[in-house]
């Protein structure tokens, strides 16, 4: 099994790693710091260096347990066993980090709406947006932009970001921790889970990487509304320095 070093640590942008298989489109390692795509948040990208010879990462993927770094390019000359070094594209992880950040934010605060409650139902992250999925009859722009506001009240408030780890059978007492059923699910499979805290705003049975603390965000702004569908809205935001 691939460690995964951005669990414990998102800030990690370089590593030094060992080639532990080789496959068609890529390369899997014993430790990485690229993120395996996973929970609405793009892979990552970057070099890696062996014997002095750059290779580029296109994407980051995962292969069961294993997280696997998908190649540019020809990587025939690698062979299992070599020791390389690894390099992230940082400025891109950490839009991703800023967003997925935002996006639980915007989730804690719905969920404390009291009419809003429950009615998140997916989000994806992209490298210069974000979107959230409202079920949701009557969403306007009125309502994203009060949302949107709302958030970035609470991002000024100066909220740390915590990783914590929580056995599964704890875990799945706790209401909210995960908001749909397929998490629930793997809640219920897990023997330990990792749990994302903004403090005091929300927490979060999570994979991805998030920020140290809200004030790295900026500020965010909304881009738009979709109508997806009777049930079916969507609202995107950026990042106002991006
Ligand atoms: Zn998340």
């Amino acid at each position: 099994m691939t460690e995964k070093l951005y669990f414990n640590d998102s800030y990690v942008k370089e590593c030094d790693a060992r080639i532990n298989k080789i496959t068609e489109r890529g390369i899997i390692l014993d430790k990485t710091i690229f993120y395996a795509s996973g929970g609405g948040q793009p892979g990552d990208s970057g070099i890696i260096t062996v014997n002095n010879m750059e290779y580029r990462v296109l994407d980051t993927v995962k292969e069961n347990e294993d997280v696997l770094q998908i190649m540019d390019g020809k990587f025939d000359d690698l062979r299992e066993g070599d020791h390389c070094h690894c390099q992230l594209d940082w400025e891109k992880r950490y839009n991703h980090m800023k967003f997925h950040t935002a996006i639980h934010l915007i989730d804690g605060m719905v969920n404390k709406m009291p009419d809003y409650e429950g009615l998140i139902t997916g989000s994806q992250i992209y490298d210069d947006r974000a979107r959230v999925d409202f079920s949701m009859e009557n969403f306007s722009t009125e309502t994203a932009q009060e949302i949107i506001n709302k958030v970035n009240e609470v991002i000024k408030e100066d909220h740390d970001i915590e990783i914590k780890y929580m056995p599964g059978e704890e875990a799945i007492k706790i209401p909210n921790l995960s908001r749909t059923a397929p998490g629930r699910e793997l809640l219920n499979n897990l023997d330990v889970v990792r749990i994302i805290e903004i403090v005091g705003i929300d927490e979060q049975a999570d994979g991805g990487t998030h920020v140290r603390n809200t004030t790295e965000l900026g500020q965010i702004s909304l881009q738009k509304i979709e109508n997806k569908g009777k049930r079916n809205k969507r609202l995107y935001f950026t990042l106002v320095s991006y």
